[in-house]
C-alpha cells in the first residue's frame, strides 16, 4: 500500500512542490485548497491515479474517506501583501484551519505537520535566530494576524502532540523563493523580477538595508520531508543561513537578468523585521540538512520561469 498524504494548501506555492515531491517519493497526494491565493494552474501536471485534488475551506470541517497517513497543513495566505487584505481570514485558517487539520489527523492516526514561519521570531531582538527564542511580536500590529495565528496553530500543535500523543512536527520555514510564486504577491523576489525582465524600477521598502535569508524551495522541500519523517516534535527552523540586504538581492536579480532598472524607495510597512537569519544548527544535528542550492543560481532558475510565464 502507498502512504496516503494530505496537503492543504496543496495548489499554493509550497504546497504544490511538496505535492510533486510526494508523489516523486510514492505517495498518494490528495491537494486540498479553496484557492483563495493558490491556482489550479500549479498543479495541473499533477493529474493522475495518484493525485487527487478536492476544493475545500480547511477552516470548515475536514471529511475524508479511507486511510491518511500523513497531515501537512500549509494552507494560509503568505505573504504580507495577502494577509493584510484577507486579516480575518489568516486568524480564521491559522487557528480554525489547524484545528480542523489535526482533528483529521487525530481520526485517521496519521502524523501531523504544521508549515509555521519565521515571523513567529517577530523583529528579532537576537540574531540569527534560533528555536529557544520566543519572539518580539506586535500581537496588535497589522503584521499580528499572521504572526499570533501562526504562533496558536503552534500552541495547538504542541497540545495535540502532549495531550493526545499525536505525532506532530512544526517547521519554523524562512523565507523560500522559487517558480510558481504570483507576480506582486509582494514578498521581495516575485515583485523585483518582473520588473526587472521589464526594466521598470525595482521598489525598494525603506533604505533596503534590512537582511533577509533566501531559500531555494526544493532545498526547503527536503528539509522539511527529513523533518516529517523523523521523530522530533519540536519546532525546528529550516531555511537558508546566507543573509543579504534588499538591495543586495535587487541588484543580483538585475544583473543575472541583464535588465535596465534603477532601484526606487518607498516607504517601510509598518512592523517590518529590520534582520532575518536562521540558526539551523538544530536542522543540521537531527536531520542532517543543509541547503545546497546557491543563491545565484536560485535565482537563474527564477528568473528562467518568470520569462516563461510573463
Ligand atoms: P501560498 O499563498 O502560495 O499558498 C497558500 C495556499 O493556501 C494557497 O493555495 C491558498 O489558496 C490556500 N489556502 C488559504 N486559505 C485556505 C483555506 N481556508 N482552506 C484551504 N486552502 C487555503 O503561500 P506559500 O508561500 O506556498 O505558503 C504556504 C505555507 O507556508 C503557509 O502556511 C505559509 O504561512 C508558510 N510559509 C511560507 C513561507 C515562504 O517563504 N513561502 C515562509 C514561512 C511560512
Amino acid at each position: 500500500m502507498k502512504p496516503r498524504s494530505l496537503v492543504t494548501g496543496g495548489a499554493g506555492f509550497l504546497g504544490s512542490h511538496l505535492c510533486e515531491h510526494l508523489l516523486k517519493l510514492g505517495h498518494q497526494v490528495i491537494a486540498m485548497d479553496n484557492l483563495l491565493t493558490g491556482t489550479i494552474s500549479n498543479i495541473e501536471h499533477l493529474q493522475g491515479e495518484d493525485f487527487k485534488f478536492i476544493k475545500h475551506d480547511v477552516t470548515e470541517y475536514i471529511y475524508l474517506a479511507g486511510p491518511v497517513n500523513y497531515v501537512w497543513h500549509f494552507a494560509s495566505p503568505a505573504s504580507p501583501l495577502d494577509y493584510l487584505q484577507l486579516p480575518i481570514h489568516t486568524l480564521k485558517v491559522g487557528a480554525l484551519g489547524t484545528h480542523k487539520a489535526l482533528g483529521l489527523a487525530f481520526e485517521k492516526k496519521a502524523s501531523f505537520m504544521l508549515a509555521s514561519t519565521s515571523e513567529v521570531y517577530g523583529d528579532p531582538l537576537i540574531h540569527p535566530q534560533e528555536e529557544e527564542y520566543w519572539g518580539n511580536v506586535n500581537p496588535v500590529g497589522p503584521r499580528g494576524v499572521y504572526d499570533e495565528a501562526k504562533r496558536f496553530g503552534e500552541a495547538l500543535t504542541m497540545a495535540y502532540h502532549r495531550y493526545k500523543d499525536m505525532n506532530t512536527k512544526i517547521v519554523r520555514i524562512f523565507n523560500t523563493y522559487g517558480p510558481r510564486m504570483r507576480p506582486n504577491d509582494g514578498r521581495a523576489i516575485p515583485t523585483f523580477i518582473p520588473q526587472a525582465l521589464k526594466n521598470e524600477p525595482i521598489t525598494i521598502f525603506g533604505d533596503g538595508k534590512q537582511t533577509r535569508s533566501f531559500c531555494y524551495v526544493d532545498d526547503l522541500i527536503e528539509g522539511i520531508c527529513r523533518l516529517m519523517f523523523s521523530d522530533y516534535h519540536e519546532p525546528v527552523n529550516i531555511g537558508n543561513p546566507h543573509e543579504m540586504t534588499i538591495t543586495e538581492m535587487a541588484q543580483l536579480i538585475i544583473e543575472l537578468s541583464g535588465s535596465k532598472s534603477k532601484l526606487i524607495n518607498k516607504p517601510l510597512p509598518v512592523d517590518d523585521p529590520k534582520v532575518r537569519q536562521p540558526n539551523i544548527s538544530l536542522a543540521k544535528k537531527l536531520l542532517d540538512w543543509e541547503p545546497k542550492v546557491p543563491v545565484n543560481e536560485g535565482i537563474q532558475r527564477t528568473i528562467e520561469w518568470f520569462q516563461n510565464v510573463l
